[in-house]
């Protein structure tokens, strides 16, 4: 998978994926991360991207442009004109786990970051073919949300988690908030980890786990409950009734 990056602040990508899984998915040849400088694509000598907004009001808009042109340049790096071109955005939808999924089976994915007062609308109508939000809050700008998304994409490409890491069961994957992990030592300030996982006993680990993912997303995320298909049993677990 090959994801470019079009943002003002490309040096904030340094760091973060320099690390850990995406540094190692990039380091098996899995994925690549490219950014670009949409200041690069500017048309004066000052490298201008934004300008005032039309019908007055605060702030600055990012110029259509640039932004244009920096996308129509990787396509034509790429070869690629058929992938997703998804501006980041708080007005975008939900950017959840199933949206991740759905976006890791394709090959290449163009993120656009915004940032002053935001991007003029022509980008959100003609260019991008899908707007994501990291959540409802407002960030400075959409380089931080697109390390999110990025992030949380890379993970779930076949091959980068190794074979003793599994994004299957965590939380999101089945609709559910993951049951509670321990490690030694098994006793630790009197606190200690419930002896069913000490027990050897896969089946009764495995029934454990589900209880606990399921008392927890009760407790913690309960609207999530609503797309999860539950027996009676879990039924009763969760009312408290056995
Ligand atoms: N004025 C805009 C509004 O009210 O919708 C907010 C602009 S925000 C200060 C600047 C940029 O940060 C946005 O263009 C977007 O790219 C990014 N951004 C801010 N919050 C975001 C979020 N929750 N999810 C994704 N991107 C976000």
């Amino acid at each position: 998978m090959r994801i470019d990056i079009l943002c003002l602040f490309p040096d904030m990508f340094v760091s973060p994926f320099s690390h850990s899984i995406v540094k190692r998915a990039e380091g098996k040849g899995l994925v690549e991360v490219v950014t670009h400088n949409i200041r690069d694509f500017a048309h004066d000598r000052h490298a201008t991207v934004d300008d005032y907004p039309y019908g007055g009001g605060a702030g600055m808009v990012l110029k259509p442009e640039p932004v244009f042109e920096a996308v129509e340049h990787v396509q034509a790096l790429t070869g690629n004109t058929g992938g997703p071109i998804i501006l980041l955005s708080p007005r975008g939808r939900l950017f959840t786990q199933a949206v991740a999924t759905e976006l890791q089976s394709w090959s290449h994915l163009i993120l656009i970051c915004g940032h002053y007062e935001g991007v003029d609308e022509r980008v959100s109508e003609h260019l991008a073919t899908d707007e994501l939000s990291i959540g409802d809050y407002v960030l400075t700008g959409g380089e931080l949300a697109a390390m999110v998304v990025a992030d949380a994409v890379v993970r779930l490409v076949p091959g980068v988690l190794g074979s003793d890491e599994s994004s299957t069961e965590e939380s999101h994957s089945g609709g559910l908030l993951e049951y509670p992990q321990y490690t030694r030592p098994e006793a630790y300030r009197g606190w200690v980890v419930p002896p069913v996982l000490l027990s050897g006993h896969h089946g009764e680990i495995a029934a454990w786990r589900r209880r606990q993912s399921l008392l927890k997303t009760a407790a913690r995320r309960p609207e999530l409950l609503n797309g999860v298909a539950l027996s009676d049993k879990e039924r009763a677990w969760i009312s408290g009734r056995s």
